[in-house]
């Protein structure tokens, strides 16, 4: 299936590549084109992951030639880029100003750029607004730094991570931003109401780093951060994005498709921007049951890699050769606490696991943490799989990005779990 779509000024084609079709892929034969934010080469044949979901939109016009199975292919002349591309003009002004701060300022430390998040409810397009947003930023040769705490759907990891990254080419339109060297930290679950307290704490501790990371490095400060958040925005969640605009020290807040959020944030924290942005209108929202389907390819893609094709190794692991935590045990009533121990201390207590059954399936953490104290606050420098146990002989079978044998570090139990049936 071939078709050829002429398109006119400010004008999107959007289509979705079906979940079985891994031939879908797409032609720029005339003008200019760029999909969120990436710009289109003319010519060159651009192709799909199965069950994309894609907007190509155009400034000027352009002509496309679309080949394989899609669903859901129509041109849109309605969409909010004017206003995206308006507030990449504010975050550039922004950058431009630390820019001048910086080499007035005889002082060793930078300006710094802006930080900004983006925040609204589930489905209304955060994830792709952060990727137009650094897309444009690179392509004016800024090197900003990506940061995504939306555990449900890590970009940057599998999912229950939060993790950043140095953003330095625009993203490729199949595989989205690479993934070199990404700071990772496990929480280990798909939502931060299963454990707040251990939520805030990696996102402080994250806010510090990258904090650090843009005093390290001119270009990088002055460049800022782009931040994608979850869409829990009601109760704790509406605390949760208040804590990280905080720890963050965030200088623009871009609320995405609620006017009650961007009303609340206005009155609650006045000392820092809040801009309202309409959601597209191609924004495909996901049932709970896609969402769960979309993590599992996560993982996949973690151990099996993508476009070049990655050879996990599974190997046996005694369970002698192992030590594994997990964050957070029962809470115990407030009269058998220690009188010195605080009531949420439960949720941040590290708590050695023995192998066995129920780790099955389970994703583990190779933390870069050399004791168990250091658990809580260290960032990951991979995960394993159990694929199978063996309690009667004492074994853990794992599938594994590396080649045995594990390296020695403390292994962080987590609630994803992964069903290997390659
Ligand atoms: P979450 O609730 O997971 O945080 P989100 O708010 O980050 O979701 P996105 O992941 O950005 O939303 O968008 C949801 C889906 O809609 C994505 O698959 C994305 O590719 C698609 N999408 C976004 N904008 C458009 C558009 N203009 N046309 C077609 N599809 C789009």
């Amino acid at each position: 299936m071939e078709h050829d779509f002429t398109l006119q000024q400010d004008s999107e084609l959007r289509f979705e590549a079906e979940r079985d079709a891994e031939d879908v892929s797409l032609k720029l034969l005339d003008g200019k084109a760029e999909i969120f934010g990436t710009e289109l080469a003319p010519n060159k044949q651009y192709t799909f992951l199965p069950g994309a979901k894609v907007a190509v939109f155009t400034w000027h016009g352009c002509r496309l030639r679309l080949m394989g199975k899609t669903t859901g292919t129509y041109i849109a002349t309605e969409t909010p880029m004017v206003m995206y591309l308006n507030t990449h003009g504010c975050l550039e002004r922004l950058r431009r100003n630390a820019e001048r701060a910086t080499r007035s300022s005889d002082e060793a430390s930078h300006a710094r750029g802006p930080i900004c998040m983006v925040v609204g409810p589930g489905d209304v397009g955060k994830s792709t607004l952060c990727r137009i947003l650094l897309n444009y930023a690179v392509r004016f040769g800024r090197r900003p730094i990506y940061v995504d705490l939306d555990v449900g759907q890590s970009s940057l990891s599998v999912p229950g991570t939060l993790g950043a990254v140095l953003v330095e080419r625009a993203a490729s339109v199949r595989e989205g931003f690479s993934q070199e060297a990404p700071l990772v930290y496990s929480f280990g679950d798909k939502t931060p109401s299963s454990n707040m307290t251990l939520y805030n704490i990696l996102v402080q501790k994250m806010g510090s780093d990258i904090h650090a990371k843009m005093a390290s490095n001119k270009k990088v400060s002055v460049s800022g951060a782009i931040i994608n958040t979850c869409g829990w925005v009601m109760g704790d969640g509406y605390k949760s994005v208040t804590h990280i605009a905080q720890s963050f020290e965030v200088d623009l807040i871009i609320v995405l498709d609620q006017e009650r959020l961007y009303n609340d944030l206005v009155q609650d924290i006045p000392f820092i921007r809040v801009l309202y942005l309409p959601k597209s209108g191609g924004v495909v929202t996901r049932p709970r049951n896609v969402r769960a389907t979309d993590r599992d390819e996560r993982i996949r893609r973690y151990f099996y890699g993508l476009k070049t094709k990655f050879h996990p190794h599974t190997f046996d692991v005694k369970f002698s050769h192992v030590k594994i935590y997990k964050i957070g045990a029962p809470e115990l009533p407030a009269s058998c606490m220690p009188c010195d121990m605080k009531v949420d201390d439960h949720r941040t207590k590290i708590v050695p696991v023995e192998p066995g059954n129920k780790v099955k399936h389970c994703l583990l953490a190779l933390s870069m943490a050399t004791e168990p104290a250091d658990l809580l606050t260290a960032n990951v420098m991979g995960f394993i799989c159990v694929v199978d146990v063996d309690e009667s002989a004492g074994v853990l079978k794992v599938l594994s990005p590396h080649p045995k044998p594990l390296p020695d570090t403390l292994l962080l139990l987590t609630q994803t779990q992964f069903i290997d049936s390659a």
